[in-house]
């Protein structure tokens, strides 16, 4: 698996930097974003470096497929029951701040910080 040892959130994968964990798998690692815009907001982000969706290829499907798939049932172990927003920002004109993929899924009771 590949990893770049500059990057916040593989270091966050590795448990090199402490981070509030909602999931964790072989593949997979889900955790509270640290300035949250909701009340419950969550990053997906695949263990391996990818840096946004401009990598992604079709051998990655599957790995992706399975990330969208779990949101959902996180939003529910967290208590979202309303709705909740999935984003994926993208590059620089993609407002894209860390480049390493990650999935936003952000919910629970309005009023927001943000959206
Ligand atoms: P984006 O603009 O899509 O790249 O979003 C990056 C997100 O990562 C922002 O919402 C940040 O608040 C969040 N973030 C940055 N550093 C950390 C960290 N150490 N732990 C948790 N979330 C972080
Ligand atoms: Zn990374």
């Amino acid at each position: 698996m590949s990893t770049d040892p500059n990057c916040i959130f593989c270091k966050i994968a590795a448990g090199q930097i402490p981070s509030k964990k909602a999931y964790e798998d072989e593949e997979i690692l889900a955790f509270h974003d640290i300035q949250p815009w909701a009340p419950v907001h969550l990053l997906l982000v695949p263990k391996a470096h990818i840096a946004s969706m401009v990598e992604v290829g079709p051998e990655h499907a599957p790995l992706l497929g399975r990330m969208m798939a779990l949101g959902p049932r996180l939003m529910r172990e967290q208590g979202v029951t309303n709705g909740f927003r999935t984003i994926v920002n993208t590059g620089a004109d993609g407002g894209q701040e860390v480049p390493h993929l990650h999935i936003h899924f952000i919910g629970g009771p309005r009023p927001w910080n943000k959206g």
